[in-house]
């Protein structure tokens, strides 16, 4: 009854299927419809396996989005697992980033387990592999077990100790796991075929020896299962119907395969192999995020110039960009860099509307309005977003004395520099007209301030039409500015010209922070983390969470404003 009720279900997704762009772009959704279709899975099964090592990248948000995505879509369940087999590198830290990072992204998991919870159920396993004469402990160090392993060309050669009885084996891994022998004394192979083309197959190494403590079993085990040994018996054991995985372990496939069924799992888990995400300008592998996490290159794991989640959650991305994103480079087996642009392209579209468009000044210049009255403050209506009414209205100063933007005045300008110079007239912003009258400058000749005039008559929405002016320029009132911080960046890794052996570390761009102390409107004295804004001419801007202090906002620039980039079409 249940089998028929999903499969009705499931017939009438595939009617809609054909009109489903989805479809187009992500080769494991079209099996896992064919698999519903012929009944070869009820319901659709998946996990997100990420080993609690560093923080989760966005590379790690495409498996996320997969594997949820096409669950929630199928009415399945998708678990959250940590594949914590290995004690050394992994830490609570990275377990409750990572719990953060799927919540946040939007995704709610089905079981929250840990590879090490199953450590006592791989252990019986492996002594079933024994006891079938189909594992063996090897003397054999970690160099003569690659050394004897063969190459692509050459077949590798048995193990001296390859022909143990399974009583001597089933006794030393039991002595293994007592703890008597040092890392790297013994360990446990599958016994499968020195001679397989695929190497993989030539009696991987199952078990080895690892005196440390674990962040979740503490000291219980000295002996861990290898992570090609694990895996499939996670899988296995949650009853994973589809297991999704980047490239790289498409020739792990057969050993996958080959563990599930020897170890006689209930379960039958399939692995399928998808192109793994990489962006230009910067670098995907938490173990290099870590190096620059460590060699204090950014301040944290959450830098807003890094990759992460959590660094770009920091930079002011949402979700919801980040997933039209994932859905949007979709899932093949090519092997490809994704434009840096392209992942901007959907933050922009996500904040077009949704972002109150603000003025801030980032390296500001004092303009005197000469015939303006001393001590009065009048206030003027802006509108918050001219594509979104919406977002309503708000108020903002103005006064005698305004901050505008250095590089909006000039004392020589160009031929078609329409912004601000001596004599020229141009627009401020929802307020009025102003000419620049005289400039100041200090005993270094710099020019520290501007003294201007405006014309009462060209206030913005009155209607004047006396004349034209060809710039209009955003400002802030300088009695009632909040300070504030900005904070401008450029990729943090340079891409290599075909230079492939030149370490990520060489290549760090030195410029990748600038950091501005200018003004915003008081309006947003109030703002709170992650609040964002576009300012005018600027750009795309979110509140930082750590750096920010009541009535002095610090700001992330999420992006700029226009790019020539155009999302490729399919
Ligand atoms: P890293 O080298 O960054 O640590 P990993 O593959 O070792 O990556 P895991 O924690 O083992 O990281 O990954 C969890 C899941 O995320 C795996 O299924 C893995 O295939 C997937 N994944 C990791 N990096 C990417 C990427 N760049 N694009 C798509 N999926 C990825
Ligand atoms: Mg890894």
């Amino acid at each position: 009854m249940y089998d028929e009720e999903i499969t009705s279900f499931t017939r009438e997704r595939l009617v809609g299927l054909e009109s489903k762009t989805a479809s187009s772009n992500n080769f494991i959704r079209n099996i896992v419809v064919e698999d519903l279709a012929a009944g070869r899975v009820t319901e659709v099964v998946t996990r997100f396996p990420p080993e609690p090592n560093g923080y989760l990248h966005i590379g790690h948000a495409k498996s996320i989005c997969l594997n949820f995505e096409l669950a929630d879509e199928f009415k399945g369940r998708t678990n959250l697992r940590f594949d914590d087999t290995n004690p050394v590198k992994e830490d609570v830290e990275y377990v409750e980033s990572i719990k953060q990072d799927v919540k946040w992204l939007g995704f709610e998991w089905d079981g929250l387990f840990f590879a090490s919870d199953y450590f006592g159920q791989m252990y019986e396993r492996a002594l079933l592999l024994i006891r079938k004469g189909l594992a063996y402990v090897d003397d054999q160090t970690a160099d003569q077990i690659r050394e004897n392993r063969g190459t692509l060309s050459e077949p590798g050669r048995n193990s001296p100790y390859r022909d143990r009885t399974v009583e001597e084996n089933l006794e030393l891994f039991e002595r293994m796991k007592k703890g008597e022998f040092g890392n790297g004394e013994k360990v446990l192979r599958a016994k499968i075929d020195m001679s397989s083309p695929n190497i993989n197959m030539r009696d991987p190494v199952i078990y080895r020896i690892v005196h440390a403590h674990h962040h979740n079993t503490g000291d219980a085990w000295v002996i861990y299962p290898m992570y090609a040994f694990a895996h499939p018996l996670e899988d296995a054991i949650e009853g994973v119907t589809h297991s999704i995985c980047t490239l790289e372990f498409e020739d792990q496939r057969p050993f996958y395969d080959w563990v599930v069924e020897q170890c006689e799992m209930e379960a039958t888990p399939r692995q399928y192999e998808f192109n793994r995400l990489n962006i230009t300008n910067t670098v995907m592998s938490k173990r290099k995020l870590k190096a620059l996490v460590d060699e204090k290159v950014v301040d944290g794991w959450d830098d807003p110039r890094m990759p992460t989640i959590s660094g770009l959650r920091r930079k002011g991305y949402t979700p919801e960009a980040i997933r039209a994103f994932c859905r949007e480079i979709g899932v093949a087996k090519s092997y490809g860099v994704v434009d840096e642009r392209m992942l901007e392209h959907f933050i922009r579209e996500d904040l077009k509307l949704k972002a109150p468009r603000t003025m801030a000044v980032l390296r500001p210049l004092k303009v005197v309005i000469t015939n303006y009255p001393e001590g009065q403050v009048e206030w003027l209506e802006a509108e918050n977003n001219s594509e979104n009414e919406e977002l309503g209205n708000r108020q903002i100063p103005f006064s005698r004395e305004i901050y505008i933007e250095q590089d909006d005045f000039m004392e020589t300008p160009p031929p078609k520099y329409f912004r601000l110079f001596p004599g020229n007239e141009v627009r401020l912003k929802h307020a009025y007209f102003i000419k620049c009258e005289e400039v100041v400058k200090n005993e270094a000749g710099e020019v520290v301030e501007l003294r201007c005039t405006y014309d009462p008559e060209t206030k913005s929405g009155s209607g004047f039409t006396g004349r034209k002016v060809k710039g209009t320029i955003h400002w802030v009132e300088a009695s009632q500015a909040v300070p504030a911080e900005f904070r401008l960046f450029e990729p943090l890794i340079n891409d290599e010209d075909d230079d492939e052996d030149t370490s990520f570390l060489e290549r760090i761009n030195p410029n990748s922070l600038e950091t501005l102390q200018g003004f915003v409107e008081p309006g947003m004295k109030g703002a709170v983390a992650q609040d964002k804004f576009q300012f005018f001419r600027h750009g795309y801007f979110n509140v930082d969470s750590k750096l920010s202090e009541p009535g002095r906002p610090v700001f992330n620039r999420i992006v700029s404003l226009k790019s020539s980039f155009e999302v490729p079409k399919a």
